[in-house]
């Protein structure tokens, strides 16, 4: 039975002290009630070694929001998988819209991340989606097709397992639009389906599929009660305890 799943991206917010804070809240808030699904932050990279410590890992798992497309050497600013891997988290964000449009990453950067992530322990999540414009073109199958083709579905069937797919529109991050629920169940069965004619249904069933886009409190049950939804990538949620906490709670 697959996975559910409500990770968090923090994206490029909180100082290290204000995300030790926001970490110890969590795991108390979580601790005291514990979550029905796997919860997982990620963080930008200089909170991990630090939130490691304070988190206790059966009850959240932790991750960064990127790592470098090289193992190891002379790349100034850049942080490998290996180094991820060695603060103690173990999962990874790799090909959210803002890396794609404000960094470049294309499709072959995203196939070198991805290897390099999973060489090194750490499980993915990878995020595809389309833009408004494709949207109103009517290309977001083609367009979600292609990023999995682009990127994951060189892996093998093993390695695909350690993959968490993340259907993020990009018309609904942090615009407070949402795709409606029926919209989301459609892509993310369309997806579903493209796993199974690559990798069979067992890997197909076996794969958590999650929504990200202006995900809240108020829309997660909706969302989640669908049968292709897995769980949500959130990020504006995931900034306040409480907000994050009533996420979670969308799977009791
Ligand atoms: C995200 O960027 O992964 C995201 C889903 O953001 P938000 O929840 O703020 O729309």
């Amino acid at each position: 039975m697959r996975k559910k799943i409500v990770a968090g991206n923090w994206k490029m917010n909180k100082n290290l002290q204000e995300g030790v804070a926001l970490a110890k809240e969590l795991n108390e808030v979580l601790t005291a009630d514990k979550p029905n699904c796997d919860v997982v932050i990620c963080t930008p990279f200089i909170h991990l070694a630090s939130v490691a410590q304070i988190i206790n890992p059966d009850i959240i798992g932790l991750g960064a929001e990127n790592c470098a497309d090289k193992e190891k050497g002379a790349y100034t600013g850049e942080v490998s998988a290996e180094m991820v891997k060695s603060t103690g988290a173990q999962y990874v964000i790799l090909g959210h819209s803002e890396r794609r449009e404000y960094y470049n990453e294309t499709p072959e950067i995203l196939k070198e991340k991805v290897l390099l992530a999973l060489a090194n322990g750490l499980k993915v999540i990878f995020c595809i989606g389309e833009s408004l414009e494709e949207r109103k073109a009517n290309k977001q199958n083609e367009v979600v097709k292609a990023e999995l083709e682009g990127s994951v579905f060189n892996l093998s069937a093993e390695d695909f397992s350690k993959i968490v797919i993340a259907y993020e529109p990009i018309w609904a991050i942090g615009t407070g639009l949402t795709a409606t629920a029926e919209q989301a169940e459609e892509i993310h069965a369309y997806i579903r389906s493209l796993i199974e004619a690559k990798y069979g249904a067992e890997v197909a069933d076996n794969t958590s599929i999650l929504y990200g886009g202006s995900c809240k409190a108020s829309n997660a049950p909706e969302l989640f009660a669908k049968p292709d939804i897995d769980g949500g990538l959130i990020g504006g949620a995931s900034l306040k305890a409480p907000d994050f906490k009533g996420i979670i709670d969308a799977w009791k």
